[in-house]
């Protein structure tokens, strides 16, 4: 029986139970039920937080996870992508207060940026060669600025509406990202079997999308 992780409530999970769906495999779901079995396929659904799915995944608890890129990036689990599945797509890029001078990512030396993702920033910053001081808070990134606690933001962006209603603009996407299907380390024979049908149906539903 192979185990996968699903985000239990957001942005990915309407899309990743559709997409099981639409590989043929059959179950209940329900509001309620954290795991639930498939009646056609040795497959059980884990409904899970998205920040933890990769962690579950690198240990072994779940054998498969979907997950953001931007997450599976952040939490340092990069090496256990297979699959990429193409929706949930979204940016993360930084962005200053309306008024203040920006030309270059230059521009952010010696400035305190908040965001959820230091390590993916933090690696976009050593790339360009400028330091600054990142303050990483877990929500609420875009107010940041004007409350004191940071010249700068680098946040997920997909309309920029809520950056414009906090009087803020985007200057850089730093890391683009989509839904990824991820799979434990050392699978056994069986599992990474049932893996490749599971992935031999994924990609004939994204095909046929196309
Ligand atoms: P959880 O409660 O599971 O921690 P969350 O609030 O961290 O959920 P969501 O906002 O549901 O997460 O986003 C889940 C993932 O969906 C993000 O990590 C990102 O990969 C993707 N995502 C975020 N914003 C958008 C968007 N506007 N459009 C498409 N995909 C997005
Ligand atoms: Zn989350």
């Amino acid at each position: 029986m192979l185990r996968i992780a699903i985000q239990k409530s957001g942005r990915l999970s309407e899309d990743s139970l559709k997409l099981i769906r639409e590989c043929g495999i059959s179950f209940v779901s329900s509001s309620y039920k954290l795991k639930v079995e498939a009646s056609n396929f040795p497959l059980e659904i884990l409904y899970l937080r998205d920040d933890d799915i990769p962690g579950y995944v690198q240990d072994g608890v779940a054998d498969l996870g979907i997950v953001g890129q931007n997450v599976l990036v952040e939490a340092g689990c990069a090496n256990l992508e297979v699959e990429a599945l193409g929706f949930s797509k979204c940016r993360l890029s930084l962005a200053v207060p309306r008024g203040a001078e920006y030309n270059s990512v230059a521009d952010l030396q010696g400035k305190s940026i908040a965001t959820s993702y230091p390590t993916i920033l933090g690696d976009y910053l050593a790339g360009e060669g400028v330091r600054a001081n990142l303050h990483t808070i877990s929500g609420s990134v875009e107010i940041a600025p004007s409350i004191g606690l940071a010249e700068a933001i680098c946040d997920i962006v997909s309309s920029g509406s809520t950056l414009l209603g906090n009087g803020l603009r985007e200057v850089e996407t730093i890391f683009r990202s989509e839904a990824v299907l991820i799979a434990a380390p050392n699978l056994s024979a069986e599992k990474q079997e049932l893996l490749d049908q599971l992935r031999f149906r994924m990609q004939a539903v994204r095909r046929a999308q196309r």
